[in-house]
């Protein structure tokens, strides 16, 4: 039987949100922030347009000017330098971004312009204001256009250059460390003896770790042996922000991970009620966290998705650190274990303006096919009985609904 006695997932979750914190903020080129989190707000220091420009091709006229013909005394291409103006009778070509004369009041577009001998005739009524961007429409200096915290996607990035952002202050992205245990396991380019199994958990975990915003690193693979895991558990540890190991922390004879974790710090919980991934352990070494995820493939990636992404997004600065919940329709029944909190995978659809899920069917966490393809996971209560088709219950979305 294991030591640790069994904690609710909710528990589990809320201590590993409180033991973490966001790191510390660096300078970022802007070009290469895609992703990153904003450390600080962004505030406009200029406005945006910095002059009063033309949304369109045509001239740029006084509204209320009526005379029946009028000069073209001027020609403004998108970045003339110098300011022009012109008076009544007169007006001046314009192109789309370029800067309107003074004295002009709004640009009439050269769909409705004739023009015969140097002079222009407007054929239809203008409005004072149209086809002029003000000053500061776009943006107004000092405005606070971006939020700390801000995942910094195309618009944001065009934003900053747009005021001449070229670094920004972002979170650093956390530094993971991952370890994989077992006699059993190989490399996935090795031979395959007889028993083995290859490792798959250390290159899905580090995936995992870079699609959370992390940066992976290997700490490599290491053999049941007690004094092996332990040196490499610390040298994980020493190397990285956070430390992931796969496999060795059940109740195994040769599961040396928990032991590994309590000679270095706090072990903070070794067993929790959740399926599928009980024996996930969590760890505070200084200021430094390390997961013990389960060994079977499908248990260390659910674990991850649960517990250690949001922590991984808490350190970079996200204040929405877990995944949107939805609530989803089961297209059919569903087969249940029952005896704990269940994250079940399935495959969302958006159907008839609803959400609906099939299951990834044999939820094994040996079977890594349960995760293929699966775009969320319903949230099944222990207890639950069966589930039946047409019944609605949360989920979390981990991918894009189709
Ligand atoms: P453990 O948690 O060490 O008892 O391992 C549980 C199961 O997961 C066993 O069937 C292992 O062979 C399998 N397993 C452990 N580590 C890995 C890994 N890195 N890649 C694939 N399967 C693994
Ligand atoms: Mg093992």
């Amino acid at each position: 039987m294991s030591r640790y006695d069994m904690i609710s997932a909710d528990e589990a979750l809320a201590i590993v949100k409180s033991v973490v914190r966001p790191l510390p903020a660096e300078p970022v080129a802007t070009t290469d922030a895609d992703g990153r989190l904003l450390a600080e707000d962004v505030v406009s220091p200029e406005d945006v347009p910095p002059f009063r420009a033309s949304t369109v091709d045509g001239f740029a006229v006084i509204a209320v000017d009526t005379s029946p013909t009028r000069q073209v005394v001027h020609e403004i291409t998108a970045g003339a330098v110098g300011q022009s103006s012109i008076q009544p009778g007169t007006v001046a070509r314009i192109m789309t971004g370029a800067p309107v004369p003074d004295g002009a009041d709004a640009v009439v577009m050269i769909e409705h312009t004739a023009v015969q001998d140097g002079r222009m005739v407007v054929e239809r009524g203008v409005r004072s204001g149209e086809n002029i961007r003000p000053i500061g429409v776009d943006v107004a200096r000092g405005d606070v256009v971006l939020r700390r915290g801000t995942a910094l996607g195309p618009a944001d990035i065009g934003l900053l250059m747009t005021l001449g952002f070229t670094e920004v202050s972002c979170y650093r992205r956390p530094v993971v460390a991952v370890l994989s245990t077992g006699d059993e396991i190989v490399e996935p380019w090795e031979p395959v003896p007889p028993g083995a199994v290859r490792d798959s958990n250390r290159y899905a975990l580090m995936s995992a770790v870079r699609e959370a915003g992390g940066i992976a690193v290997s700490v490599g693979h290491a053999r049941d042996d007690r004094v092996l895991q332990s040196r490499l558990v610390r040298q994980g540890i020493e190397s990285a922000d956070v430390l992931l190991t796969s496999g060795g922390v059940s109740v195994g004879d040769r599961d040396y991970i928990k032991p590994a974790l309590e000679e270095l710090g706090k072990v903070h919980f070794g067993r929790i009620a959740f399926r599928p991934g009980m024996p996930l352990t969590f760890a505070e070494i200084g200021e430094r966290v390390a997961f013990g995820l389960p060994g079977n493939p499908v248990s260390s990636l659910v674990t991850f998705e649960v517990f250690v992404r949001p922590a991984l997004r808490i350190m970079q600065g996200d204040a929405q650190s877990e995944r949107p919940r939805v609530e989803v329709e089961l297209e059919h029944d569903f087969r249940l274990a029952g005896d704990r909190l269940e994250y079940h995978r399935v495959m969302v659809r958006w159907v008839d303006g609803r959400l609906v899920a099939r299951s990834t069917g044999l939820q094994l966490s040996s079977r890594l096919m349960s995760m293929v393809g699966h775009n969320g996971m319903v949230i099944i209560q222990p207890g639950s009985g069966t589930v039946v088709a047409g019944q609605r219950l949360p989920a979390i979305l981990t991918g894009p609904v189709l």
